[in-house]
């Protein structure tokens, strides 16, 4: 065998682990530098020798000094290729190849047979069979070496490309799947939650198709309504509609398809057992899918009290009728009463008179005793009479409401009680300004005077009644305030004055009929206004009427 040869020592195998192959570049690269080329022969002076020649390729050449020791190299590293000799002591070179060829992980590593230009043919097509790609004769033509070489150190650097590039695109695809897998995922969480909403919502919620045939449905509808929603999908969605509420229902649905997002409306739906429920409506179109999206929710209960409350208020609405036209009849049955009553009185009085004036001496003193109480009764049956007349007077008739000049009002008032004022030497204080009101003057006079009446009634003799009017706004309404320094009206009294015929004191210590006060709460009524009072027991009295303020006090 002719080889050039090169004494040196071949490297021994490694015994410390060899670089991290991930951290090559490229399996077969150690340390970056180059591919690895093992170079398998039992003699020194030829492993130097080929290592002479490729060195100039500035690959990492690889030594072995046998064929275990190439196995060895093999199980830890890779290699481009492989240039093994063919005669070699213990394990040949086709052994060796044949065991390389055994392992999945280097099935495929070129292997570059030397030998002798002596060899056999048969020893050549044996290395061919056993898996070499080529043959190099010694004695060895450098440059032929590190051609043959340098095509399996190109090919695999092309191979070692591919590889990358392949893992490149690897990974790259398989951040796409990562990212499509994450997105789907997400899509499903999402589509999850709504479906968790569709199907827990206590509202109906649906989607229909533009035909109103209903696609999809919560369970609401089965739990409110009791249709599945095979049932529901069965019929158009309008076929449910209560036959009042359809033709509504059939327009709103029109103004959907037309992309008109409805405003809330309501509107009766079938139930399976042919009952019906109310529902609150809303919905919306999609026009590009032809869906609508609909929500609807059962206002049932809450109509039904709606209704509940109607009808109370229509009884009650009427029962006020039937006592407003009970009071009407019973006002104008008072009013004939207390006026045509006048009359007969009028002529008992005259007549009680004439027998006290011309028959006296023919009564006796028992006689004239009986004709004196009668004219007495007649007398208190007269201020009855004129009371109540002037009661129904203020219930009664049309009250034009206008602005009211309150100086004028109290004027009147006082005039019809300027004897009574005279007499019992009274004080009256008029606080001014005065304040102006909306009210019926000729009432106001009528509700005054009586106060004013009452306040020189009420007064426990020695003290002389003194009488304080004014006016204070509240709330935009204007109080006007009639004050004595009387007897006083003990708490308990105090609601119930203003009823028709109550009085707290006998006839005997105070006269009266008991109607003054009912004329001030019912003129005050008949003005949109009220009345009250505040009052200590002796000490003194205050009434109130309060009306609407005149605001317009040109
Ligand atoms: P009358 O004055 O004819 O008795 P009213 O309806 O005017 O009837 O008054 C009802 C009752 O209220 C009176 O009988 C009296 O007991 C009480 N009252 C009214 N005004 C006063 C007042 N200013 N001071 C004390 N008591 C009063």
């Amino acid at each position: 065998m002719r080889t050039v040869i090169v004494p040196s020592k071949p490297a021994a195998p490694p015994k410390e682990p060899l670089p991290d192959k991930t951290k090559m570049n490229g399996a077969a690269r150690s340390g970056g530098k180059g591919v690895n080329i093992l170079l398998v022969d039992d003699r020194d002076d030829k492993l130097l020798a080929l290592e002479a020649i490729l060195s100039t390729l500035g690959q990492n050449l690889v030594k072995a000094r046998s064929g275990k020791d190439a196995l060895r190299w093999l199980l830890k590293e890779e290699f481009a290729v492989i240039l093994l000799d063919v005669t070699m002591p213990g394990i040949d070179g086709f052994e060796t190849a044949s065991l390389i060829r055994k392992r999945p992980s280097t099935e495929h590593t070129p292997i570059i047979f030397v030998t002798s230009v002596s060899a056999s043919e048969t020893n050549i097509y044996k290395g061919y069979s056993l898996g070499a790609v080529d043959y190099i004769l010694s004695p060895i033509l450098p440059d032929v070496l590190r051609a043959k070489v340098s095509v399996f150190v190109e090919l695999y650097n092309r191979a070692e490309q591919i590889k990358e590039q392949s893992e490149r695109l690897r990974q790259a695809e398989e951040r796409e799947h990562q990212r499509r897998l994450a997105e789907a995922a997400d899509l499903l969480d999402r589509e999850t939650k709504r479906n968790r909403f569709f199907t827990l919502s206590l509202d109906l919620l649906a989607i229909a198709d533009f035909s109103g045939y209903i696609l999809q449905s919560n369970p609401a509808w089965e739990s409110t309504l009791g249709y599945s929603e095979e049932e529901l999908k069965a019929r158009s969605g309008l076929d449910l509609a209560h036959p009042d509420d359809y033709q509504s229902m059939y327009a709103k649905f029109e103004e959907l398809k037309q992309g008109t997002c409805t405003t809330y409306f309501e509107g009766r739906y079938r139930c399976r057992d042919g009952t019906y429920k109310w529902l609150g409506w809303t919905a919306a179109p999609f026009i590009s899918d032809k869906l609508i999206y609909i929500f609807a929710r059962d206002i049932t209960r809450r109509k039904e009290a709606e209704e509940k409350v109607q009808n109370l208020n229509q009884e009650l609405n009427n029962q006020l009728s039937a006592l407003t036209e009970t009071n009407r009849q019973l006002e104008a049955f008072n009013y004939s009463i207390s006026h045509d009553l006048r009359a007969p009185l009028r002529s008992m009085q005259c007549f009680a008179q004439a027998l006290l004036d011309e028959c006296a001496s023919g009564l006796g003193p028992e006689g004239q005793d009986y004709a004196e109480r009668i004219i007495k009764s007649s007398h208190y049956m007269d201020a009855l009479l004129r009371d109540l007349l002037q009661y129904s007077r203020v219930a009664r008739s049309e009250l034009s409401l206008s602005p009211v000049n309150l100086d004028a009002v109290i004027r009147d008032a006082l005039d019809q009680n300027e004897k009574e004022i005279i007499d019992k030497k009274a004080v009256v204080e008029i606080r001014n300004p005065l304040a102006s009101v909306i009210g019926h003057p000729m009432t106001l006079v009528q509700m005054l005077a009586n106060l004013i009446g009452n306040a020189l009634k009420f007064v426990q003799s020695p003290a002389l009644p003194l009488i304080k009017i004014y006016t204070e706004p509240v709330d935009g309404l204007v109080r006007i305030w009639v004050e004595d320094n009387g007897i006083g009206i003990a708490p308990e009294h105090q609601g119930k004055i203003f009823d028709l015929f109550v009085r707290l004191h006998s006839n005997s210590s105070y006269s009266g009929t008991g109607v003054g006060l009912a004329i001030v709460q019912k003129g005050a009524e008949r003005m949109s206004g009220s009345v009250g009072v505040s009052s200590k027991p002796g000490i003194g009295s205050r009434f109130w009427i309060e009306l609407p303020a005149n605001l317009s006090k040109a």
